[in-house]
Order: C-alpha cells, then sequence, then structure tokens
C-alpha cells in the first residue's frame, strides 16, 4: 500500500505572514511529496510495502539509511503541520500547562530553551517537545530522524530545515522559531499528545 501525502489540516495560505504560502507551495507541495515519492519507489515489490508507516520507520532504524531518511521526513512532517494552527501560539493551559512548568519552570523557561535547542540545532534537523515517562523534555533531532517508536513520545514539533523558513526569514532561524512559539503553535494537538 503506497503512502500519500496527508492534506494539511489548514489551507496554504492560512498561516501567513508568519510562514507564506509560497513556503507551504514548496515545503508541503514538492519537499514533503517527494519524501513520499522516495519512500514508495523504495518500498515498491519489498516485503514491507505492506507495513505502516511506523513499522516500516521501526524496520529502517538505526537513523541515517536512504529509506529511514525518507520515512522519517515524511512522518515528522505530518507531525509538523498538526503542530501548528492559524492563530495559534502563546501559553497552553491544563494538565500540560502545569507539566511544562514543573520541567521547565514556567512557559518562559520552556520558551527559552525550546528556542535555543532550535537555534543551536547544528544544520539540518527537528526540534521536539517530548515526554519521556513523567517528565517533558526538549530534544534535537537530526537529519530525518524522528523519535516515534522510541521512549520519547512526541508531543509537537518544528522543522528546522532550510527549506522550513528560507523564503520567509532568509537567515534568521531565530525569527522563525519566535513566530512560531508566538502564533502557529498548536497546543491542543499537544495536549491530545500528552494526554
Ligand atoms: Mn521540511
Amino acid at each position: 500500500m503506497a503512502f500519500t501525502l496527508p492534506d494539511l489540516p489548514y489551507a496554504r495560505s492560512d498561516l501567513a505572514p508568519h510562514i507564506s504560502e509560497t513556503t507551504l507551495e514548496f515545503h508541503h507541495g514538492k519537499h514533503h511529496q517527494a519524501y513520499v515519492n522516495k519512500a514508495n519507489e523504495l518500498l515498491s515489490g519489498t516485503a514491507e510495502e505492506s507495513l505502516s508507516l511506523e513499522d516500516v520507520i521501526q524496520h529502517a532504524r538505526p537513523a541515517g539509511g536512504g529509506l529511514y531518511n525518507q520515512v522519517g521526513q515524511i512522518w515528522n512532517h505530518t507531525f509538523f503541520w498538526n503542530s501548528m494552527k492559524p492563530g495559534g501560539g502563546g501559553q497552553p493551559s491544563g494538565d500540560l500547562a502545569s507539566a511544562i512548568d514543573s520541567a521547565f519552570g514556567s512557559y518562559d523557561g520552556f520558551a527559552e530553551k525550546f528556542l535555543a535547542s532550535a537555534v543551536g540545532n547544528f544544520g539540518s534537523g527537528w526540534t521536539f517537545l517530548v515526554q519521556e515517562g513523567s517528565d517533558l523534555k526538549v530534544e534535537n533531532y537530526a537529519n530525518a530522524d524522528t523519535p516515534i517508536g522510541l521512549s520519547q513520545k512526541p508531543l509537537l514539533t518544528i522543522d528546522v530545515w532550510e527549506h522550513a523558513y528560507y523564503l520567509d526569514y532568509q537567515n534568521r532561524r531565530p525569527d522563525f522559531v519566535k513566530a512560531f512559539l508566538d502564533h502557529l503553535v498548536n497546543w491542543d494537538f499537544a495536549a491530545q499528545n500528552f494526554a
């Protein structure tokens, strides 16, 4: 069963001005689509062809191989689109807010740590808020690596590959991460993953 490109959970113009329609045309329509196409090419006719995306990722570990790179990127991008919403950003509420306060001292402590990690994630990769046991952590994953199926349960992520922000922010990755935190994060999605 071939993988397909999932629709965005909003229109391509809905995240502007923080992420432009043009960026999403390329990032979702070209980059994410290319990972889907390449994974299907690599899986065609193999024993893993009928597996779920999560199972293919497990079979393809450790990170870094040709197939892993494609399927990790499919999963991470879909999770990233859902980690944002129009009119998002700001602070979480409820149990997730309490967990963030215990792990990072406060929402501001979390935001500072997330910004520093995402800005310091050298090269291409992903910065995740994850749950590990009862604790919350901010963790960097390199290239196409993903925590799905590991002991760190992903709650939300930001893509810090240059293709995620270069058209809108050029080299200003910190501005992109700040816009993500202030205007885009979908805390409802993170809370569902936490619950
Ligand atoms: Mn990307």
